[in-house]
Protein backbone atom coordinates (compact mmCIF):
# COMPACT_ATOMS: atom_id res chain seq x y z
CA UNK A 1 0.00 0.00 0.00
CA UNK A 2 2.57 2.68 -0.88
CA UNK A 3 1.80 6.18 -1.18
CA UNK A 4 3.07 9.12 -2.00
CA UNK A 5 4.92 11.06 1.16
CA UNK A 6 6.26 14.16 0.00
CA UNK A 7 4.73 17.57 0.24
CA UNK A 8 1.27 18.06 -0.60
CA UNK A 9 0.63 21.26 -2.20
CA UNK A 10 3.62 20.75 -4.65
CA UNK A 11 1.96 18.52 -6.57
CA UNK A 12 -0.99 21.09 -7.14
CA UNK A 13 1.82 23.80 -7.82
CA UNK A 14 3.51 21.26 -10.70
CA UNK A 15 0.03 20.73 -12.08
CA UNK A 16 -0.43 24.42 -11.71
CA UNK A 17 -3.99 23.60 -11.07
CA UNK A 18 -5.68 22.91 -7.85
CA UNK A 19 -6.36 19.27 -6.95
CA UNK A 20 -7.85 19.60 -3.63
CA UNK A 21 -5.76 17.26 -1.91
CA UNK A 22 -5.91 19.25 1.86
CA UNK A 23 -9.41 19.13 2.19
CA UNK A 24 -10.43 22.59 3.62
CA UNK A 25 -7.75 24.28 3.43
CA UNK A 26 -8.10 24.44 -0.71
CA UNK A 27 -10.97 26.19 -0.70
CA UNK A 28 -8.88 29.43 1.50
CA UNK A 29 -6.62 31.95 0.73
CA UNK A 30 -4.00 29.44 1.90
CA UNK A 31 -3.64 27.44 -0.87
CA UNK A 32 -0.19 27.45 -2.33
CA UNK A 33 -1.56 27.20 -6.06
CA UNK A 34 -3.07 31.01 -5.34
CA UNK A 35 -0.14 32.31 -3.12
CA UNK A 36 2.58 30.51 -5.05
CA UNK A 37 1.22 30.43 -9.10
CA UNK A 38 4.42 28.97 -10.48
CA UNK A 39 6.12 25.29 -10.58
CA UNK A 40 8.33 23.85 -7.14
CA UNK A 41 12.14 23.77 -7.18
CA UNK A 42 14.85 25.90 -7.52
CA UNK A 43 14.32 26.72 -11.39
CA UNK A 44 10.19 27.17 -11.03
CA UNK A 45 10.04 31.22 -10.33
CA UNK A 46 10.40 33.18 -12.99
CA UNK A 47 10.78 30.24 -15.75
CA UNK A 48 9.02 30.73 -18.94
CA UNK A 49 6.99 28.32 -19.94
CA UNK A 50 8.86 26.20 -22.83
CA UNK A 51 6.58 24.89 -25.70
CA UNK A 52 5.51 21.43 -24.18
CA UNK A 53 5.40 18.40 -26.47
CA UNK A 54 2.74 16.22 -27.32
CA UNK A 55 3.80 13.38 -24.91
CA UNK A 56 4.64 16.00 -22.13
CA UNK A 57 1.00 16.75 -22.62
CA UNK A 58 -0.15 13.64 -22.01
CA UNK A 59 2.38 12.63 -19.44
CA UNK A 60 0.86 15.69 -17.03
CA UNK A 61 -2.38 14.53 -17.61
CA UNK A 62 -1.60 10.62 -16.15
CA UNK A 63 -0.18 12.60 -13.79
CA UNK A 64 -2.84 14.92 -12.66
CA UNK A 65 -5.12 11.64 -12.24
CA UNK A 66 -2.52 10.36 -10.29
CA UNK A 67 -2.15 12.58 -7.75
CA UNK A 68 -5.99 13.40 -7.67
CA UNK A 69 -6.75 9.91 -6.64
CA UNK A 70 -3.73 9.34 -4.28
CA UNK A 71 -1.73 6.14 -6.62
CA UNK A 72 1.72 5.35 -7.33
CA UNK A 73 2.49 4.54 -11.07
CA UNK A 74 2.53 0.76 -10.91
CA UNK A 75 -0.52 0.64 -9.72
CA UNK A 76 -2.18 3.46 -11.82
CA UNK A 77 -1.21 1.58 -14.54
CA UNK A 78 -2.64 -2.03 -13.47
CA UNK A 79 -6.26 0.36 -13.21
CA UNK A 80 -5.39 1.47 -16.94
CA UNK A 81 -5.05 -2.24 -18.12
CA UNK A 82 -7.98 -3.26 -16.48
CA UNK A 83 -9.85 -0.56 -17.77
CA UNK A 84 -8.48 -1.40 -21.31
CA UNK A 85 -10.10 -5.26 -21.16
CA UNK A 86 -13.85 -3.68 -19.98
CA UNK A 87 -16.22 -2.90 -22.73
CA UNK A 88 -16.84 0.59 -23.23
CA UNK A 89 -14.72 3.41 -23.34
CA UNK A 90 -11.31 2.57 -21.92
CA UNK A 91 -10.60 6.22 -20.44
CA UNK A 92 -14.18 6.76 -18.64
CA UNK A 93 -13.57 2.78 -17.59
CA UNK A 94 -10.54 4.05 -15.58
CA UNK A 95 -12.17 6.99 -14.34
CA UNK A 96 -14.87 4.79 -13.11
CA UNK A 97 -12.60 2.43 -11.98
CA UNK A 98 -10.59 5.02 -9.98
CA UNK A 99 -13.88 6.25 -8.41
CA UNK A 100 -14.87 2.92 -6.85
CA UNK A 101 -11.96 3.18 -4.57
CA UNK A 102 -13.26 2.93 -1.02
CA UNK A 103 -11.52 5.90 0.05
CA UNK A 104 -12.85 7.89 -3.08
CA UNK A 105 -16.23 6.61 -2.00
CA UNK A 106 -15.62 7.34 1.57
CA UNK A 107 -14.46 11.08 0.01
CA UNK A 108 -17.42 11.26 -1.94
CA UNK A 109 -19.99 10.32 0.50
CA UNK A 110 -18.78 12.89 2.89
CA UNK A 111 -16.86 10.99 6.04
CA UNK A 112 -13.78 12.85 4.93
CA UNK A 113 -12.71 15.91 4.01
CA UNK A 114 -10.25 14.71 1.28
CA UNK A 115 -9.18 11.63 -0.54
CA UNK A 116 -6.37 11.29 1.49
CA UNK A 117 -7.85 11.73 5.06
CA UNK A 118 -10.31 9.18 3.90
CA UNK A 119 -7.25 6.69 3.45
CA UNK A 120 -6.17 6.87 6.48
CA UNK A 121 -9.78 6.96 7.70
CA UNK A 122 -10.10 3.16 6.26
CA UNK A 123 -6.38 2.45 6.51
CA UNK A 124 -7.45 2.98 10.70
CA UNK A 125 -10.55 0.27 10.05
CA UNK A 126 -13.30 2.87 10.78
CA UNK A 127 -15.18 1.95 7.95
CA UNK A 128 -17.46 -1.31 6.98
CA UNK A 129 -18.44 -2.54 3.39
CA UNK A 130 -22.05 -4.74 4.10
CA UNK A 131 -21.18 -4.59 7.78
CA UNK A 132 -17.81 -6.29 7.32
CA UNK A 133 -14.82 -4.40 8.31
CA UNK A 134 -12.66 -3.22 5.52
CA UNK A 135 -9.08 -1.61 5.89
CA UNK A 136 -8.09 -1.88 2.28
CA UNK A 137 -8.40 1.83 0.35
CA UNK A 138 -8.59 0.22 -2.67
CA UNK A 139 -11.08 -2.04 -2.06
CA UNK A 140 -14.06 -1.54 -4.96
CA UNK A 141 -16.95 -0.81 -4.37
CA UNK A 142 -20.19 -2.47 -6.53
CA UNK A 143 -24.29 -1.39 -6.67
CA UNK A 144 -26.26 -2.08 -4.23
CA UNK A 145 -23.02 -1.89 -1.06
CA UNK A 146 -23.53 0.01 2.23
CA UNK A 147 -20.35 1.67 3.55
CA UNK A 148 -20.73 2.93 7.27
CA UNK A 149 -18.95 3.88 9.77
CA UNK A 150 -17.95 0.99 12.49
CA UNK A 151 -20.11 1.35 15.77
CA UNK A 152 -17.05 1.34 17.75
CA UNK A 153 -16.11 4.42 15.59
CA UNK A 154 -19.44 6.34 16.26
CA UNK A 155 -18.66 7.92 19.54
CA UNK A 156 -14.99 8.57 18.49
CA UNK A 157 -14.08 12.72 18.72
CA UNK A 158 -12.14 12.60 15.19
CA UNK A 159 -15.14 11.19 13.44
CA UNK A 160 -17.64 13.37 15.21
CA UNK A 161 -15.28 16.58 14.41
CA UNK A 162 -15.15 16.13 10.91
CA UNK A 163 -19.19 14.34 9.91
CA UNK A 164 -19.98 17.71 11.81
CA UNK A 165 -17.19 20.19 9.75
CA UNK A 166 -18.25 18.71 6.58
CA UNK A 167 -22.47 18.62 7.07
CA UNK A 168 -22.25 21.71 4.52
CA UNK A 169 -20.68 19.13 1.96
CA UNK A 170 -23.69 17.58 -0.97
CA UNK A 171 -22.93 13.53 -1.82
CA UNK A 172 -21.89 12.58 -5.40
CA UNK A 173 -25.58 11.49 -7.15
CA UNK A 174 -24.61 8.02 -7.53
CA UNK A 175 -24.47 7.27 -3.65
CA UNK A 176 -27.08 8.08 -1.28
CA UNK A 177 -26.49 9.16 2.57
CA UNK A 178 -30.02 9.93 4.15
CA UNK A 179 -28.74 12.76 6.17
CA UNK A 180 -25.19 14.39 7.15
CA UNK A 181 -26.41 12.32 10.57
CA UNK A 182 -26.80 9.18 8.96
CA UNK A 183 -23.14 7.42 9.39
CA UNK A 184 -24.00 5.30 6.05
CA UNK A 185 -23.79 5.41 2.49
CA UNK A 186 -24.91 3.42 -0.15
CA UNK A 187 -23.71 2.95 -3.50
CA UNK A 188 -26.57 3.41 -5.92
CA UNK A 189 -24.86 2.70 -9.19
CA UNK A 190 -21.72 3.76 -10.74
CA UNK A 191 -21.37 6.64 -11.86
CA UNK A 192 -21.53 8.45 -15.26
CA UNK A 193 -18.48 10.15 -17.24
CA UNK A 194 -20.61 13.76 -16.56
CA UNK A 195 -21.05 12.84 -12.83
CA UNK A 196 -16.94 12.51 -12.27
CA UNK A 197 -15.64 16.17 -11.92
CA UNK A 198 -11.94 15.29 -11.84
CA UNK A 199 -9.93 17.66 -13.56
CA UNK A 200 -8.80 15.01 -16.23
CA UNK A 201 -8.88 14.66 -20.23
CA UNK A 202 -8.63 10.67 -19.71
CA UNK A 203 -8.25 9.95 -23.93
CA UNK A 204 -4.74 11.71 -22.94
CA UNK A 205 -4.09 9.04 -20.47
CA UNK A 206 -5.52 6.42 -23.22
CA UNK A 207 -2.98 7.66 -25.91
CA UNK A 208 0.09 7.75 -23.55
CA UNK A 209 -0.06 3.77 -22.64
CA UNK A 210 -1.01 3.13 -26.39
CA UNK A 211 2.02 4.65 -27.52
FE1 LIG B 1 -3.57 21.89 -3.70
FE2 LIG B 1 -5.19 22.14 -1.62
FE3 LIG B 1 -2.57 22.59 -1.32
FE4 LIG B 1 -4.14 24.31 -2.68
S1 LIG B 1 -4.23 23.83 -0.48
S2 LIG B 1 -2.12 23.58 -3.31
S3 LIG B 1 -5.56 22.88 -3.72
S4 LIG B 1 -3.55 20.65 -1.84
Amino acid sequence: MARYTGPVCRQCRREGTKLYLKGERCYTDKCSVGKRAYAPGQHGQGQTRKKVSEYGVQLREKQKARRVYGILETQFRSYFDKADRQKGITGENLLVLLERRLDNVVYRLGFAASRTQARQLVTHRHFTVNGKRVDIPSYLIKPGDVIAVHESSKESPLIKEITESLAHKTVAPWLERPTQEVMNGTVLRYPTREEIDTPVQEHLIVELYSR
